[in-house]
């Protein structure tokens, strides 16, 4: 649901709010931490897995030091050409060069910052890749992935509250202020932020919402994680939800942009 910010104000607040406790919002809890901002994640599951602890845990990054090493000639304008191939030319041209140039400085940083032991995958040539360029940790597994970045938030001190499913985002006017969220069959909380950044994966898992907006695909199987169920209800097609919808999407841009892009200059925010 969509609501206007509680009357009575929050039950806290927070500089930056990250619904999802995947790679993404684990990893953008990192980079806001190093920034000096006040840190909340939310995580609806009992322990932070994801699509992520599903999947190989292989980060795509292009001409990053692994490949360096092992002689694998590459460029972000070739990954992002790769991208675009696969996709049909379908992707925002600015959002897919953000995404391969701030790919390897990514890994690096992981690899720098938070001992986070990457290799490069050099026995399997991924479909769609004209390189080498997928980056694992040493078991290849998602699950290593995800209980590391926990582990490297767990160190710094970043908050990870568990069994919150957010419910509700909260707005005045077209900007967000905070979200509600029901906790594990034990009421509800409501949080205030500067900062959301929505890290929970699209609606692949809501059958209503893939009926929707995807109807050609209403009857496709669905094999990622059973939490995907919508960040939240968005069923209001007012003026508002696309104002807001707008907001968030920048919001969620310019933080990416500064994650992807330059994980060490996030002080700039
Ligand atoms: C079987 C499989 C294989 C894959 N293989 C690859 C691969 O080889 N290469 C590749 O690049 N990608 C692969 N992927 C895709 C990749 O795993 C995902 O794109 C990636 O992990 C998504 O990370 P994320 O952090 O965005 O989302 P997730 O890891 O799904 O995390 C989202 C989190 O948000 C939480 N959440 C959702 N709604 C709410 C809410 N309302 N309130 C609070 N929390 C909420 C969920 O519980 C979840 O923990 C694969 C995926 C699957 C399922």
């Amino acid at each position: 649901m969509i609501a206007p910010t509680p009357p009575a104000g929050f039950d806290l607040d927070v500089d930056t709010l990250i619904v999802g406790a995947g790679a993404c919002g684990l990893i953008a809890a990192l980079a806001a931490h190093e920034a000096g901002q006040t840190v909340l994640v939310l995580e609806a599951d009992n322990i932070p897995r994801g699509s992520t602890a599903l999947s190989a845990g292989l980060i795509p990054a292009a001409a990053s030091s692994l490949q360096s090493a092992a002689g694998v000639p590459d460029s972000s304008t070739q990954f992002a050409a790769d991208i675009q191939a696969k996709a049909h030319h379908q992707n925002n041209p600015a959002l897919v060069q953000a995404l391969a140039e701030g790919s390897a400085p990514v890994i690096e940083w992981l690899m720098e910052r938070y001992a986070l032991p990457f290799s490069l995958v050099d026995d399997f040539d991924y479909p769609g890749h004209s390189q080498r360029r997928m980056h694992g940790l040493p078991s290849r597994s998602g699950v290593e992935l995800i209980d590391a970045l926990r582990v490297a938030c767990e160190t710094q001190q970043i908050d990870i509250a568990c069994r919150r499913r957010v419910t509700t985002l909260h707005h005045e006017g077209d900007l967000i202020t905070g979200v509600s969220t029901a906790i594990g069959g034990q009421g509800t909380e409501s949080i205030g932020c500067r900062k959301l950044i929505l890290a929970c994966n699209g609606f692949g898992g809501n059958r209503a919402m893939v009926a929707q907006h995807l109807p050609r695909i209403a009857d496709g199987l669905w094999f990622g994680h059973d939490g995907r169920r919508s960040p939240v209800s968005l069923r209001t097609s007012s003026r508002l939800k696309r104002s807001v919808l707008c907001r968030w999407l920048t919001q969620l841009k310019c933080w990416l942009r500064s994650v992807l892009c330059r994980p060490n200059n996030l002080q700039r925010l």
